[in-house]
């Protein structure tokens, strides 16, 4: 048995996604043998990153106030909006140079299997942004992971848009991107061509 500030310690790891007891405990006992300096840097880390950063109240890509630095950038199109899983996704299209409108990170995929429906998505939070009269959009990129969940989210996505707004385009990038793996592990240049090629859904 630990003593408790340890188990704690190993309660709280294990919380993490993909860190099981064992592991949890592996990094335990390394963050008690590292300097007192490198374990309260990682804890100052932490600290700061839960108060200073949130979500932007409108597209829910991270952001150190209100709005994320896209949101608030002017020269992108309001009326093009580019659909992603999760904000790590938003740095990787980023890169590719090839996007120059706003997006929305809907903060995971549809997958009934393990609970998660389209109320636990920002779903209703596109629909309205879809249907807002202020930028009416003319065209939504669909660029959730080619997965089978993030497939599955893609035409649950593109039949509600084709409903509320038959005059949107809905798109999804083109095939080349390795089937079955996350965006975020794609390169640029497929990642770039991906999106130039672009079809209907
Ligand atoms: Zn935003």
């Amino acid at each position: 048995m630990h003593a408790p500030p340890i188990q704690r310690l190993i309660t709280e790891l294990s919380k993490l996604p993909g860190i099981g007891t064992r592991t949890a405990q592996r990094l335990a006992f390394h963050l008690l043998r590292i300097s007192e300096q490198d374990a309260f840097a990682l804890a100052d880390a932490i600290r700061e990153v839960k108060l200073r950063v949130s979500f932007c109240e409108v597209c829910f890509n991270l952001a150190e106030g209100p709005l994320c630095r896209i949101c608030q950038d002017a020269r992108r199109d309001p009326e093009l909006i580019c659909v992603v899983e999760e904000p790590v996704d938003v740095i990787s299209i980023e890169r590719t140079h090839e996007f120059t409108g706003r997006y929305h990170v809907l903060g995971g995929a549809l997958s009934p299997i393990d609970g998660i429906d389209p109320e636990d998505l920002k779903i209703a939070e596109l629909y309205a942004r879809v249907t807002s009269a202020e930028h009416p959009v003319r065209e939504v990129v669909i660029a959730t992971n080619p997965t089978t969940t993030g497939e599955a989210t893609a035409l649950h996505l593109a039949a509600g848009i084709r409903e509320l707004s038959p005059e949107t385009n809905v798109t999804r990038l083109a095939s080349g991107l390795p089937v079955g793996s996350d965006l975020e592990y794609a390169d640029e240049l497929t990642l770039g061509r991906a999106f130039a090629g672009r079809r209907a859904l």
